[in-house]
């Protein structure tokens, strides 16, 4: 369909599962990985092996001048860019408000909140009418935990993905009449290795019970979400959240 789309954190997870799906949509993939090449290749892999066409770009999405790279990198080698889907995330290990340190906070804003606007300002430059562009898509992938706030696990982080909810809606409105829908999905409970990142492997399966649907969540039921967000058949759709969370 010559629309290229920018998956970052693309290399597992819900990113991976995005990635995918968007190639078996037609998509040409850049999925972006902080460090887990052989993860990044598999996925690429899959694509072309499913007759897709993807490439695998390391850039750490929390670096201004790395992300201004692998942008230049996607307009030299693949299709214009029609999407960016700002997936890459991080948390750290469960602990209270008043045990955690100064760099962990600045950790944890920039890979989840100034990765977004390093990646969506690079977008929008590219994309707006504004600047000459044909218009496209950014979906932001928030979190449930900016509307519980995650007490006694990671306050951190659901205040990061508050600041994503705010700038979904303000930069959807921003861009309303510039031909770019920004949208995002809110996730919870969905088997990922970030748990393990959280100290808790087993974190769904400890919690499931408490989800009404009684089940945690699979990445490729968050990517159908994304996937169809990105799409033209969600052209009426801005600033708006699609919560993927079992009820909760
Ligand atoms: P995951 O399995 O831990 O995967 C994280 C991905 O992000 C990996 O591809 C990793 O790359 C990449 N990444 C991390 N920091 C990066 C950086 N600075 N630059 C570039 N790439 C980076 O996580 P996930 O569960 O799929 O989470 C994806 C998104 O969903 C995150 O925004 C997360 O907050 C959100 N979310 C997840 C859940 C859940 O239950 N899983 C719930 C709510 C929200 P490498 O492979 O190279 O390390």
């Amino acid at each position: 369909m010559n629309r290229s789309v920018i998956i970052t954190g693309g290399s597992r997870g819900i990113g991976a599962a995005t990635a995918i799906l968007a190639a078996r949509k037609g998509y040409e993939v850049c999925v972006n990985f902080l460090s887990n090449e052989k993860a990044a290749l598999k996925v690429v892999d899959h694509i072309i092996r499913n007759g897709g066409k993807a490439i695998a770009l390391q850039a750490d999405v929390s670096s201004e001048s790395e992300v201004a790279n692998m942008f230049r990198t996607v307009d030299s080698s693949m299709s214009p860019l029609w999407g960016l889907v700002n997936n890459a995330g991080i948390l750290e290990t469960q602990m209270r408000f008043e045990d955690m340190k100064t760099d962990r906070w600045e950790r944890i804003l920039k890979s989840n909140v100034m990765s977004c606007f390093h990646c969506s300002k690079e977008a929008i430059r590219r994309l707006s009418a504004k600047h000459g562009g044909a218009g496209g898509s950014i979906v932001n992938v928030g979190s449930i935990a900016s509307l519980s706030g995650s007490p006694g696990e990671y306050v951190d982080y659901a205040a990061a993905k508050g600041a994503v909810d705010s700038l979904t809606r303000g930069l959807s409105r921003e861009l309303a009449c510039e031909g770019i829908r920004v949208n995002a999905v809110r996730p919870a409970f969905i088997y990922t290795d970030i748990h393990a990142s959280g100290g808790e492997p087993g974190r769904v399966d400890r919690i499931k019970d408490l989800i009404p649907m009684k089940r945690g969540g699979q990445p490729e039921e968050v990517a159908e979400a994304i996937v169809w967000l990105l799409s033209d058949e969600a052209s009426y759709c801005t600033g708006t959240f699609i919560d993927l969370a079992g009820g909760r």
